[in-house]
């Protein structure tokens, strides 16, 4: 049976993967919040992305930046002027929508690129049989722009010297303290920064679940190479981006590389590809690597007056360095993960088990202690649990008959249930069920962290 965002959202909901955010007050429009097992896999994911291209990474390094910066970052980083999205109303039902998203609705996902203006959006929609969604008729509003970036005010006085952003992307933190971390890691270029926190935007159209929400969280580096390089870079990193997807699980048919036509390139790009993901409501943006060249630290440079200049130490020259950016969702890789792990499996003999098929890395829980029997077995398995315990994240459930125990952590994702029986007593063993294929084997209860351990790896 095919996965559909509503058995999707109805798993998460039931077994405590995301809920409802506010739900016991009727809600807050495309919030979520993610629960006891959300939480754990979330972070599961966060780790993976630092462990690759920070821990493992003889380049980069991190960093974790405010989430509130002088206004002027955003004033440089072109936000204030420029980081909007084409509003458009319905006269007769009110209804509002982002122009340019109404076009690719119609057009069936054709791209409508970052670069129309206000005119070419307005004469496209005229000259198409382009109508409200809501109500049917074909009476908008001329298009307005709209500023995505969230204001707050700092402090007791709400006027606009006080007026702050709440950041729409983490990169500019990593930008501003570009020469604080060259300097204290004593790093040569080529040399990356990463990051992961949390970002916002006043989309016009959240939805799809936590595809596009309006609080979200980004994994973003930002790798600084000398000029001329820039394209070896920017190709090493769209391949390692597309290796760790593929290590974690991600399967090649549901992912596409779309590289940006260079007429389509915004100004400041030399190269940009689109990690897309085919989730059940089509293919929509994973991951955006982006060959962003001197841009940023150039316009930091201009709008603070400190230098973005990197020296060379063998060569003595000096130069901006440019910079190749792959900036990833936290959330939409979450919602990616979970679509590509869903199966409804149909078994010998009719029944359906349904399983998600993390990879033991992502998975919630890593192993599922169950005792076959509570009354008699019960003590050991708790010890066995508690050991386990120490070293990564492990369910205990002693109720119900063991099929059903088994089923329930197939849903979750828990790659291995071990069960503990009349022989383990006995004989100092166990046995560990594998998720995907269901197979038991009897180990030994001091090598079970282990035999977990080394399958976690990817
Ligand atoms: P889109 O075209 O989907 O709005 P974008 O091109 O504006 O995305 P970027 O600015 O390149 O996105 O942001 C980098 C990454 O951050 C995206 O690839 C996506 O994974 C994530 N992201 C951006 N906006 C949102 C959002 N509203 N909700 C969840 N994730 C987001």
């Amino acid at each position: 049976a095919e996965l559909t965002m509503d058995k999707l959202v109805a798993l998460c909901k039931n077994r405590g993967f995301i809920f409802a955010g506010s739900e016991i007050y009727g809600g807050l429009a495309n919030t979520w919040d993610y629960g006891p097992l959300g939480v754990e896999f979330k972070n599961n994911v966060k780790k993976a992305w630092w462990q690759k291209f920070v821990q493992e990474s003889k380049y980069n390094t991190g960093l974790d930046c405010a989430i509130l910066m002088n206004r002027e970052v955003w004033v440089a980083s072109g936000h204030v002027g420029g980081f909007n999205d084409p509003l458009m109303d319905c006269k007769a039902c009110k209804a509002r929508f982002r122009a340019d998203k109404l076009i690719e609705d119609f057009t069936q996902g054709a791209e409508t690129g970052d670069g129309w203006s206000n005119a070419e959006l307005e004469k496209f929609i005229a000259e198409h049989d382009i109508v409200c969604p809501v109500c049917g008729k074909k009476d908008f509003t001329g298009i307005r722009q709209f500023n995505l970036m969230f204001k707050t005010f700092a402090g007791v006085n709400e006027d606009s010297a006080n007026e702050i952003y709440l950041r729409p992307e983490t990169a500019q933190g990593i930008f501003v303290n570009f020469q604080n971390a060259m300097r204290t890691t004593r790093k040569k270029l080529p040399a990356g920064i990463a990051q992961i926190g949390k970002s916002f935007r006043n989309e016009i159209t959240p939805g799809n679940f936590i595809f596009r929400v309006r609080e979200f969280e980004q994994m973003e580096l930002e790798f600084f190479c000398k000029p001329g390089e820039d394209l070896e870079w920017f190709n090493y990193w769209r391949g390692f981006c597309r290796d760790w997807l593929l290590s974690l699980g991600i399967k090649e048919e549901s992912l596409r590389l779309r590289d940006h036509e260079p007429e389509k390139l915004a100004f400041y790009s030399k190269a940009t590809t689109d990690f897309e993901f085919l989730f059940p409501f089509g293919w929509g943006e994973l991951w955006g690597v982006a060959d962003r060249t001197d841009y940023d630290l150039t316009q930091h440079q201009e709008h603070s007056g400190k230098s973005m200049e990197y020296l060379d130490p063998v060569t003595n020259e000096r130069y901006i360095p440019y910079c190749i950016e792959p900036s990833l969702g936290v959330d939409r890789m979450v919602l990616a993960f979970l679509c590509n792990a869903y199966e409804e499996e149909e078994l010998e003999g009719g029944d359906v088990r349904t399983v998600l098929h993390l990879h033991p890395a992502l998975a919630p829980y890593k192993a599922a202690v169950l005792p076959l029997q509570k009354n008699k077995l019960g003590g050991l398995a708790s010890e066995i649990h508690a050991e386990l315990c120490k070293y990564f994240p492990v369910e205990y459930d002693e109720t119900g008959s063991i099929g059903k125990r088994y089923r329930r952590q197939d849903e979750i994702g828990t790659p291995f249930s071990i069960c503990v029986d009349f022989e383990t007593e006995e004989t100092q063993t166990v046995t560990i069920r594998d998720r995907d294929t269901m197979q038991q084997e009897r180990v030994p209860i001091s090598e079970i962290r282990k035999y977990i351990e080394d399958r976690m790896r990817f």
